[in-house]
């Protein structure tokens, strides 16, 4: 069977992950601000805290951007429930503002409307679709208007680059920008996520709200005699001074994303590589479209996601995907609109409101991307599709 995305790991990545279990802390040590320092390097950011999944990354950058019950934050439609439930999480309300059907992403227009329309937004999380970055110029420009934060969804879009060549994570146009290392995700770490910021206040809050909301650093104490016992630091003391979580992340973990962060740069030129003979064999097809076409060359490559005309092809998507199954090809949907879930359409949400979102689900299919598929199976599933869509 071939999946639509797959991690990969080899000999290395194991040896790393059996070197902390033999010699090192199994959390709390080295390879946590290792890997850290690793991502703020690679990305050019000052400050990088990793965290226990990619969902707790948005809880954090949630509350760090002030959402709560009379403060919303906006994101897609269209990505996965995550995105979304960090409003939720913090007492919130989330406002779904319309993709562009071109990108999958936020559409910048719409987002602007979308503003005028509600008061008490906090914040905007918009959403690398696939590892295609946002126009991040030009969501900034609004977010600046209306005063409000801009937290980057990039758990699709870890490698990735703006217009610009700036590497997404930089924070250049956002307040903190998210990844996720779920192993379906450019590097695995098993579960993981980071944020990312150059503000040092937000990166020293979501340190604290990592850890229960102990203080850390040189945070200043409430009490500070109690700290200090005829001017000698009292070495139990410590203080909780907010609620916060457990959200940390293991040093296994961090091992194996280390070790995953070396191989990154020849992952994204083989999911490059892959795509630019996917768009080639597909661009020419009858009922059938590559979903992003434009300014894919600094995409993260995440997904590769086809926009199939089911109803002139007279096959349902369910048929399709059977066919494809009995193939050995396993394709997956990307996403159902998140208005559409049971839980969202009870908060009064209806996935109809987002024409172009609706829409775009109706069509979409992503089919095998990974490092490790090899070109005779990807001719394999070209072949397969061309016999399919004929
Ligand atoms: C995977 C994903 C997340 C959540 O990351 P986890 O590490 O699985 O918690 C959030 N947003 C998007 C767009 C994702 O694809």
């Amino acid at each position: 069977m071939i999946p639509y995305g797959q991690h990969h790991i080899d000999e290395s990545d194991i040896q790393e992950v059996v070197n902390v279990l033999r010699h090192g802390d199994l959390t709390q040590g080295p390879k946590i601000k290792e890997f850290e320092k690793a991502i703020a390097e690679y990305v050019n950011v000052k400050y990088a805290v990793a965290v226990s999944s990619g969902t707790a990354a948005l809880h954090l950058a949630a509350i760090a951007a002030g959402i709560d019950p009379e403060h919303h934050l906006i994101t897609s439609p269209i990505s996965f429930v995550a995105s979304a439930n960090a409003a939720l999480y913090c007492g919130g309300k989330v406002i779904f503002s319309d993709i562009n059907p071109d990108s999958i992403n936020l559409c910048p227009n719409t987002l602007s409307n979308t503003l005028l329309k509600h008061n008490n937004v906090r914040a905007i999380i918009p959403v690398h679709f696939a590892g295609l970055p946002c126009d991040m110029q030009l969501i900034k420009s609004i977010a600046d208007k209306h005063g409000v934060s801009v937290i980057e969804d990039a758990a699709h879009a870890l490698g990735a680059k703006y217009e610009n060549g700036d590497m997404v994570g930089s924070c250049v146009y956002s307040d903190a920008t998210v990844f996720s290392f779920h192993p379906v995700k450019a590097i695995a770490a098993g579960e993981g996520g980071m944020v990312t910021t150059n503000d040092e206040s937000l990166y020293r809050k979501i340190l604290r709200l990592r850890s229960h909301g102990i203080n850390k650093l040189d945070d200043p104490m409430e009490f500070p005699d109690q700290a200090n016992e005829d001017g000698i630091p009292t070495p139990w003391y410590y203080e909780m001074q907010e609620l916060g979580f457990n959200y940390r992340i293991t040093d296994i973990e961090c091992a194996l994303a280390l070790s995953q962060l070396k191989k990154l740069d020849k992952f994204l030129d083989r999911r490059r590589e892959l795509v630019k003979k996917y768009n080639a064999a597909f661009s020419d097809l009858k009922n059938c479209r590559p979903a992003q076409t434009t300014s894919i060359e600094k995409s993260g490559h995440h997904l590769y996601v086809l926009r199939i005309d089911y109803k002139s092809l007279g096959v349902s998507r369910a048929e399709l995907m059977r066919e494809l199954k009995l193939n050995e090809i396993i394709c997956q949907v990307h996403y159902i609109p998140i208005p559409a879930q049971p839980y969202y359409r009870k908060l009064g949400f209806n996935p109809e409101d987002y024409p172009n979102a609706y829409c775009y689900y109706q069509e979409a299919l992503s089919i095998p991307l990974y490092y490790d598929l090899t070109d005779e199976q990807q001719i394999y599933i070209i072949d397969v599709f061309k016999k399919l869509l004929a």
